[in-house]
């Protein structure tokens, strides 16, 4: 971005923000998690600032969860992973899920074979 989005969250919307996670993805993509708290016409006005300025925004009100018995560890997943949260791990060649990564964009549930990613909401 060329601008300083958060920033003007605060500045002009007078939000409080938190970020939880902030990744940029090789292929430059920046992905940023943040709780905002603030009223709630700024709030919306704030949400809309960030559309109109190009950013695509989802509420994360849902979880990803593996599920450890349908998981064949096949590595599908690992590359399309945008954050590393699927990783392989090199001297067992498991696909570790490191949930704490995950920004649950569900890449890997439409992509994975057995259907072991979920969704929780
Ligand atoms: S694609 Fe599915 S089965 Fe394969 S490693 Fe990932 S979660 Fe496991
Ligand atoms: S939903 Fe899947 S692909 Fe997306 S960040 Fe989480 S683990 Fe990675």
């Amino acid at each position: 971005m060329d601008q300083p989005i958060v920033c003007n969250l605060v500045k002009d919307y007078e939000l409080e923000f938190n970020i939880l996670k902030a990744y940029v993805t090789p292929r430059e993509e920046g992905l940023l998690v943040l709780e905002l708290s603030g009223e709630d016409k700024n709030y919306e006005q704030g949400i809309q600032y960030l559309r109109e300025a190009g950013v695509k925004v989802q509420p994360l009100s849902q979880d990803i969860i593996r599920n450890e018995e349908r998981c064949t560890h096949c590595g599908v997943c690992v590359p399309i992973c945008p954050t590393g949260a699927l990783v392989v791990e090199p001297l067992t060649r498991k696909v570790n899920f490191y949930d704490n990564k995950c920004i649950a964009c569900e890449l890997c549930v439409k992509a994975c074979p057995v259907r072991a990613m979920e969704v929780h909401f």
